[in-house]
């Protein structure tokens, strides 16, 4: 039996590499569902190459289009933002992989769950914004939760027969993005392009700004505390330039382990799509006499305000986060249309953590509508800066 997936962005390079799993796999694997926003051409393409039973175009306009292509096919195309969630309840998906960006990522995910499907996720900012009411929901439906993203991916694996031993710390691995050693008044005139350029992973436009900005390693800081049920004080972030060691565990004996290897998104994702086993890959290995020296430094909070950020939200619980992750969103956006500088994103989200009301035991809604608040004032406040 195929395992059946549902790739939830399919468009993206998280979407597009799990495809590549999938092709080179296709006695293992399945494509049950794509989804994506707006790249209608790449998502005919792909439903054409991998026949999944249902497509999802988020963006209303290009429905026609891409209903049109696959007419001849027998492939349901739908529409919308309700079709984007809804299409993770089918019957015959074995996982749910999100890969699409953002905070969009949560409500789909919450039904995924709901339908008892197991969940590969990329889609951090999911347990960014709402990590208690996801793990609790998973936990009530016994539905299991697979971490996609790199570092997470090296924990899970390092924690593989370990049974009950408990986690003294762990270390989450950080490139250190393309303004590494750089101060304040670098950063207050780099423009996209330059921060655009990631020194050894190539990912969509947000995680890359993210990288550059450390929020990336914030947000994988609040990520790691859900998926690993940990306390913030566990949480050692380490700047690592090469990205060979992913990510390390260490344990109440002072052992520590690592997961190593040259970048490469495929094995986080074949790891989280087909554990507990290993499949085999052809893509380059890592060779010690290649890089005699691995380096590790300390990550530089005063100048990436975000990552201490992170940490502060963390301690505080509630919304907080969610805010975070909110304000974090529109500044990027709006970095990327050149409306803010590269050191305004941090400010957009230190003032709307200020302004937005906290909330100690947020429900459902009222992450829904801390999402709505923060984005509105965040909006405001860039507008007024331009
Ligand atoms: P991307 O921008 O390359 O792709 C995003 C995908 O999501 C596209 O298919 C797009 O059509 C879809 N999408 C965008 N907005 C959407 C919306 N509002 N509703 C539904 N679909 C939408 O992004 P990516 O780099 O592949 O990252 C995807 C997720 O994976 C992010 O949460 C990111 O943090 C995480 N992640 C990515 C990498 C990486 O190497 N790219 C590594 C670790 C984690
Ligand atoms: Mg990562």
């Amino acid at each position: 039996m195929k395992k059946r997936i549902a790739i939830l962005g399919s468009t993206g390079s998280i979407g597009t590499q799990a495809l590549e799993v999938i092709d080179a796999n296709p006695d293992i694997f399945g494509v049950a569902v794509l989804t994506a926003r707006d790249n209608a051409d790449l998502l005919i393409q792909q439903a054409i190459q991998f026949r999944p039973k249902e497509v999802v175009i988020g963006n209303e306009k290009l429905f026609d289009k891409v209903d049109a292509a696959l007419s001849s096919y027998s492939i349901q195309v739908y529409s919308g933002d309700s079709a984007l969630v809804s299409v993770v309840e089918a019957e015959d998906i074995d996982m749910v992989l999100t890969a699409m960006v953002g905070y969009a990522g949560l409500l789909p995910t919450i039904h995924a769950i709901k339908a008892g499907k197991d969940i590969a996720l990329a889609n951090k900012e999911t347990l960014v914004v709402a990590g208690e009411l996801i793990t609790s929901l998973a936990k009530r439906h016994e539905v299991n939760i697979y971490p996609v993203d790199s570092e997470h991916s090296a924990i899970f694996q390092c924690l593989a027969g370990e049974g009950d031993n408990p986690i003294e710390k762990i270390i989450l691995t950080a490139s250190g993005g393309p303004f590494r050693g750089k101060d304040r008044a670098f950063l207050a005139d780099v423009t996209k392009q330059q921060a655009l350029k990631h020194p050894n992973w190539s990912m969509g436009a947000k995680i890359t700004i993210d990288s550059a900005t450390l929020m990336n390693k914030g947000l994988e800081v609040i990520e790691a505390k859900w998926l690993f049920d940990l306390r913030a004080e566990q949480i050692d972030v380490i700047v690592h330039p090469q990205s060979i060691v992913h990510s390390l565990v260490q344990f109440e004996d002072g052992s520590i382990k690592a997961q190593m290897g040259l970048p490469d998104m495929k094995l986080p994702i074949q790891y989280a799509m087909h554990y507990p086993f290993r499949l085999k890959s052809s893509f380059p290995r890592f060779n010690f006499i290649d890089y005699p020296s691995l380096t590790f430094e300390k990550p530089d909070l005063d100048t990436f305000q975000n990552l201490a950020i992170a940490y502060q939200v963390l301690e505080k619980g509630g919304n907080a986060a969610c805010i975070v992750n909110a304000a974090n969103e529109i500044a990027v956006e709006a970095f990327l249309q050149d409306k803010i500088g590269f050191l305004g994103i941090s400010d957009v989200i230190v003032e709307s953590l200020a302004k937005i009301e906290y909330i100690g035991n947020p429900t459902y809604s009222d992450y829904v509508q801390t999402n709505e608040a923060t984005r509105r004032f965040a909006s405001e406040m860039i507008q007024v800066k331009v």
